[in-house]
């Protein structure tokens, strides 16, 4: 079954990676929901996409740079007052749902890695008892490879861009290189995907993942490729279509 991931809570729905947002994808019958982590300059772990707040929040420069009392003052835009949320909140949001945790983490404003920050967040699920129910994922490979070495997790998954994609040669080398590092799934932008790509990544006994969906064909050649899971902004579109294919097949 193709799975449905809730990117960053449903972010053409709803202000992405707020509290609104997860506490309305908590009650889809979606099966994960994908969110971002940053690290505050004290140590905690900040539910937000972007290194800086500019885009996303009513306050500029890096998340990083401000510590979590700091943070609690800063409102995310369009959510009528809300603050980001740690992941521990998130935690607490879908801890009484069946919805699988897909965490993502991510690098500073430069695109480094932020030091420790794969511990952290591991540490942070093993004392929910959330590691069986979270996948982690990052575009950085070393990112991944460290996080799966550190807990048995439901999942992990290097993410890998169009343009590493074409530079490392293609989908057969991302699914070698993944393996290399014990990570047992790779996710690739919706566009590069398609059969012949779905049958290296399988044949190299790894799973394979969408991401970047926003549009009615775009989750249809998703399901078509019997992709193991995609992240899309639309998730209520996602179960329209999902439900539709269900009555015909
Ligand atoms: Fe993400």
């Amino acid at each position: 079954m193709t799975e449905i991931a809730s990117h960053r809570g449903g972010a053409l729905l709803w202000p992405e990676n707020s509290r609104t947002a997860f506490e309305n994808t908590a009650k889809l019958p979606v099966q994960q929901v994908e969110f971002d982590v940053h690290p505050s300059s004290d140590g905690r772990l900040v539910v937000i996409h972007d290194p800086t707040f500019d885009r996303t929040a009513e306050a500029t420069g890096p998340v990083v740079d401000r510590s979590w009392a700091e943070i609690q003052q800063v409102l995310l835009k369009g959510t009528g007052g809300q603050r980001p949320l740690l992941l521990e909140e998130l935690i607490g949001i879908f801890r009484n749902t069946d919805i699988a945790l897909r965490c993502e983490i991510k690098v500073d404003a430069k695109g480094d890695p932020y030091p420790g920050l794969p511990r952290k967040v591991i540490e942070s699920l093993a004392s929910a008892h959330m590691t069986g129910r979270s996948v982690v994922t990052s575009f950085q490979l070393a990112t991944v490879a460290e996080a799966t070495g550190l807990a048995p997790l439901k999942g992990a998954v290097w993410l890998v861009s169009p343009i590493v994609l074409r530079d490392i040669g293609g989908a057969a080398n991302a699914a070698r290189l993944a393996e290399q590092q014990a990570i047992p799934a790779i996710g690739l932008h919706h566009s590069t995907l398609n059969p012949e790509v779905v049958a290296q990544v399988r044949d190299r006994g790894l799973g394979i993942g969408g991401w970047g969906c926003k549009t009615d064909p775009e989750m249809r050649k998703m399901f078509d490729l019997g992709v193991d899971v995609f992240t899309t902004d639309r998730p209520d579109l996602a179960i329209e279509i999902a439900t539709e294919r269900k009555r015909q097949s």
